[in-house]
Parts: structure tokens; C-alpha cells; sequence
């Protein structure tokens, strides 16, 4: 089954958390064993997973993404947010996780974020499910 999060990012650039959406998803499915994989349908945002526990963590991340693709630069694309595609690439459009007992088998330390760079904006998240029951 498939079913699509909708999510309201609220500045231009920033990473947002959906785990507990996930993990409804997942709970809601009824599946206990297979894998869960979240994709974001989009060219200038992307999903990640780290940290949740230390919110400095993805600031951290926002800021080094800036660094090393600064909002301002020389590039080609005339849409004028290149640096946005640049960011969504580093970071991928999708993460695949394991279902262990009916639950997301992330690490106690991990949560599931949306990465915008281009809002802010109404994104999606598709949230795939297959396994057993
Ligand atoms: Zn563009």
C-alpha cells in the first residue's frame, strides 16, 4: 500500500520531521515484517534520516548544505534556484527502512526529515509499505 503525507514547510530553506507520521503509517498498515519507503516527488526537496535528539544536529546540516551550496553562486539554471536542486540531490529523494515486529526499526537516535530548500512550499511525502502481515 501507498499513502501520501502532506507537508507545509514554513521557510526557505529547513528540515522538517515526519517520524511520527510515518510510524502511524506504518502502525495502520498492520504489516510486521518488510520495509518502508519514503519518497518525496519533488527536484528541490529531499528526505533524510539523523538525529532528532539534538535539534543542533540538522541546524548544523542546513548550514554546511549552505556552505557548500551557497543560495547565490554561478549557476546556469535560469528558474534561479539551482542551489535548491544542488541540495535536494546531496541529500536523495528517498530512504527505504526495515519493519521489525510492526514498528520502524530506526535507531533510538534517528527520526525521518523532509529537507525543503526551495519554500516554502505544500511538499509530499509517499509513504510505501510491502511485507507481511
Ligand atoms: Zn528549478
Amino acid at each position: 500500500m501507498m499513502q501520501k503525507l502532506d507537508i507545509k514547510t514554513r521557510s526557505q530553506i529547513e528540515f522538517q520531521e515526519i517520524t511520527i507520521k510515518v510510524r502511524e503509517i506504518v502502525r495502520d498498515s498492520g504489516v510486521q515484517n518488510g520495509i518502508c519507503v519514503v519518497f518525496v516527488p519533488h527536484t528541490t526537496a529531499g528526505i533524510m534520516i539523523n538525529e532528532h535528539a539534538d535539534p543542533d544536529v540538522v541546524d548544523d546540516i542546513l548550514n554546511q548544505l549552505e556552505e557548500i551550496v551557497p543560495q547565490r553562486g554561478e549557476y546556469q539554471h535560469r528558474e534561479g534556484n539551482a542551489a535548491a536542486h544542488i541540495k535536494a540531490t546531496l541529500i536523495g529523494s528517498s530512504v527505504t527502512l526495515p519493519i521489525n515486529f510492526g514498528e520502524l526499526a530506526l535507531g533510538t537516535w534517528q527520526g525521518i526529515f523532509l529537507g525543503e530548500f526551495d519554500g516554502p512550499r505544500n511538499r509530499q511525502a509517499l509513504v510505501s509499505i510491502i511485507g507481511d502481515k
